[in-house]
């Protein structure tokens, strides 16, 4: 859930308990998913058409596809009020982005993640949507240079997710973090939040 990949590896080597799911293939090969922490949530389905699968079917447009257009962007924004970060991250939204892609995308876009989806300005939508497109076309580039299934060290091109107080490649302020129950978000207080640094919710339920 919070750090699960996907690894390809020999059927001879044994399944231990960072092992969530291993799909045995004709090959001599497993693919396995691979969990290390204690967050473990998983789903495997079986079916002819993923959209007989309820929460695929529920899903937002792929943010590289032609379906998320501005204009598309413009209303899920509108719909109704929340933070850009909970709406980045809600699947029915926009497909496919987590906790970390969206602390990137905000910074991109130099906005903050508490900002309201419907109190943006028009400049303000634009700059999210082209930054949403630019942060995943940038980090697919990167990783399938890699010509491997990648690693979370491999994340080495990210700007502010998991880089507390580690200087920001545009400004040079030190990268703040708001702590939540079961995850963590990143900023630049000077390129996102103007200079405000934002309070620790680590005991409030959520953001909204
Ligand atoms: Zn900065």
């Amino acid at each position: 859930m919070l750090s699960g990949r996907f690894a390809f590896g020999p059927t001879q080597v044994p399944l231990n308990r960072l092992h969530a799911f291993a799909l045995r293939l004709d090959r001599e090969e497993d693919l396995r998913v691979i969990e290390d922490t204690t967050h473990h949530r998983l789903s495997v389905y079986v079916v002819t058409d993923p959209q007989q699968i309820d929460i695929v079917a529920r899903l937002g447009p792929d943010p590289l596809s032609p379906e998320f257009t501005l204009a598309r962007f413009r209303h899920t924004l509108g719909r109704r009020s929340r933070t850009l970060k909970r709406l980045l991250t809600d699947q029915s939204a926009v497909a496919g982005i987590g906790n970390c892609f969206s602390d990137e995308i905000l910074f991109e876009a130099r906005l903050s993640p508490f900002a309201l989806s419907t109190a943006i300005k028009p400049e303000e939508t634009i700059r999210l949507y082209a930054a949403t497109k630019k942060v995943l076309q940038d980090a697919i580039l990167h990783l399938r240079a890699l010509d491997r299934l990648p690693e979370r060290k491999d994340r080495t091109f990210l700007r502010v997710h998991d880089r507390l107080d580690q200087p920001c490649p545009v400004c040079a302020t030190s990268v703040k973090r708001v702590s939540f129950q079961e995850s963590t978000l990143y900023y630049c207080p000077t390129c996102q939040t103007g200079g405000r640094e934002l309070a620790d919710l680590r005991f409030s339920k959520s953001l909204k």
